[in-house]
């Protein structure tokens, strides 16, 4: 049930006090499963999410490898304790499995699968706290983890939502201005090579809103992108030294 559209734009600042070009506040770590070959936390404002990679291993059952590349799987699920409102059901919904295939898909193109055949890799996203974003702050958490996993890739892949609330063109929606904004449109790219690997729109832009909106994704993604390569960057040349 939708309650009233509250005013989400008041004297040019957002509801939780942010400018309308603003991402939220962004936390990356790595490696924070011991049992997993790859893993990352990702916080971006009140979203929170948990991404862990296993493989290259082998491929059960045996009828999914493939002879010239590995399988890549993805798992996408929202802890029941994770929403705002009431529990989430345990049982996996349509949006999981829609987003789990989302998700798979725009990070596959960063994946030189070729480099394994007859295996599969193997990415689990969990939602621990949602605040809006969950499929973009599982991709970037999943990228991070993959590249912990020594998954060789083209480049990382970052992703972030734009969209338009009260009218106005924004960065890095929070669940109430997803659910009461007129436009989400979540983007994955690969910054370094700037090829967007996915790109989903709910509602209407106009063409111009549009190339604003992905102007401001693509600088959204840049920062971000940044804080992913620090985050590893700060567990491997640590250690290192
Ligand atoms: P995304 O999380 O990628 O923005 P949606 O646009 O589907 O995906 O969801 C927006 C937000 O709505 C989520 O981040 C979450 O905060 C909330 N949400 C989604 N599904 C549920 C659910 N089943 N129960 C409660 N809140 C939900």
């Amino acid at each position: 049930m939708k309650l009233s559209k509250p005013q989400l734009i008041v004297n040019g600042k957002r509801i939780d006090g942010r400018g309308p070009q603003d991402l939220r506040q962004i936390k990356i770590e790595v490696g924070v499963l011991k049992n997993a070959d790859g893993s990352a936390l990702v916080e971006i404002g009140g979203t929170k999410v948990l991404a862990a990679v296993y493989g290259p291993r082998e491929v059960v059952p045996r009828h999914q490898e493939q002879v010239d590349r590995a399988i890549i799987r993805c798992r996408y699920r929202m802890l029941s304790f994770s929403t705002l409102g009431e529990r989430k059901s345990p049982a996996p919904t349509r949006r999981e499995i829609e987003l789990s295939k989302v998700i798979r898909e725009a990070l596959e193109p960063a994946v030189l699968s070729m480099q394994f055949p007859r295996a599969a890799i193997d990415i689990f996203v969990e939602v621990i706290n949602a605040d809006g974003g969950t499929r973009t702050a599982g991709i970037t958490a999943a990228s991070v983890a993959l590249a912990d996993a020594g998954i060789p890739m083209l480049d990382l892949v970052t992703a972030v939502a734009v969209g338009k609330v009260d009218g106005v063109i924004v960065l890095d929606l929070n669940e109430i201005e997803d659910m009461y904004g007129e436009a989400d449109m979540p983007i994955a790219a690969m910054p370094s090579l700037k090829r967007i690997t996915m790109i989903q729109l709910n509602g209407v832009l106009t063409p111009d809103e549009f190339k604003k909106a992905l102007a401001l994704a693509l600088e959204g993604i840049d920062k971000i992108y940044q804080l992913q390569k620090e985050a590893l960057r700060k567990k491997y040349v640590e250690i290192e030294e």
